[in-house]
């Protein structure tokens, strides 16, 4: 799944810094036309590009020793980037310093560094690619995951139900009357029980279980290899237990709220779609029947 320390770094980091590897892109290019201009129409390097610190001079190494979050630390494709931009730049100087001695730069090192600076340019994009995945794949408001990972999940988890004949459970959750805390004390208070509900889902799931934001106050939840029996004792625990969760709402306030579950049991060789119609279907007798329940 997506890696954790992408989902601790806020939408505005990953932003900035999907931004800052961009710059960097761009940048190296220009960087590299400046390489072949010196060679091609036979003019000096420029002072830092012949420095033995070249790589911490540019605008992406003083990002990338400096200001860079330090979460992205832990990431073994940012720490990787390092290396390979070293590199590149001490390949550019050599090319650099030949050229300034007025000795010729052969094929094989020409050509060596422009796989360097495609090696590197190659890193940067695709760390790029992947902290964009993650900004689509967290809804910013809840931390939960999106549909769009999710479905991938049930995806997966429909075709090992069918494979290995075993059963798993998709769960529809709904917060009851949610629309009468927006109206008694505006949105966005609203927002702060979406966000606490949210938590408190996460982590009261079984951790092999998946989560996402359906939409407004919706949420899905796959339970693999658990029956509807089980789904339905996982689910009624969860349902008992938020009831007493306390939401902080002013110093002397603290509001309560409820949710409603409807439960459907995956059958192989059915779709993703209709196994969320008959959740939703349970979700509904579960409403109708008075909330704060599950219906399988
Ligand atoms: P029920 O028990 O039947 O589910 O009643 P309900 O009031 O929870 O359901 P209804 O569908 O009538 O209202 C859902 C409300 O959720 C309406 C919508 O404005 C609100 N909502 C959806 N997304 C958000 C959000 O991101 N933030 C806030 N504050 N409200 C939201
Ligand atoms: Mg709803
Ligand atoms: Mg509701």
């Amino acid at each position: 799944m997506n890696d954790n320390t992408s989902c601790q770094l806020t939408d505005r980091q990953l932003e900035n810094i999907i931004s800052e590897l961009e710059i960097a892109d761009i940048n190296h290019l220009e960087w590299l036309k400046c390489v072949h201009s010196s060679i091609i129409c036979n003019h000096e390097f420029e002072k830092d590009a012949i420095s033995d610190d070249s790589h911490k001079l540019c605008r992406f190494g003083h990002w990338y020793y400096n200001d860079a979050p330090e979460l992205l630390q832990s990431r073994p494709d940012f720490l990787a980037i390092d290396e390979l931009h070293k590199v590149m730049h001490d390949a550019a100087r050599q090319l650099a310093e030949l050229h300034n001695n007025k000795a010729s730069i052969s094929k094989t090192e020409y050509e060596e560094f422009i796989l360097k600076q495609r090696a590197f340019s190659k890193k940067l994009l695709r760390l790029r690619d992947s902290l964009r995945d993650n900004l689509l794949s967290f809804d910013p408001l809840t931390g939960l995951m999106t549909r769009g990972p999710f479905t991938h999940i049930i995806s997966t988890e429909l075709a090992r139900v069918e494979r290995a004949n075993s059963s798993s459970c998709l769960a529809m959750i709904d917060i009851d009357y949610f629309k009468k805390i927006n109206d008694t004390y505006g949105h966005l208070t609203g927002d702060r029980v979406l966000s606490s509900i949210s938590q408190f889902l996460l982590h009261h799931i079984r951790s092999y279980d998946s989560i996402c934001r359906y939409g407004g106050e919706e949420f899905l939840v796959c339970l693999p290899m658990t029956n509807s029996i089980q789904a339905l004792e996982v689910m009624q625990r969860i349902c008992f237990e938020l009831e007493e969760h306390q939401i902080e709402h002013d110093d002397d306030i603290s509001l309560k709220t409820t949710i409603s579950i409807g439960i459907a049991e995956f059958k192989a060789g059915e779709n993703y779609e209709s196994c969320l119609k008959r959740a939703d279907d349970m979700l509904y007798k579960a409403k109708h029947e008075g909330r704060n329940r599950v219906c399988v």
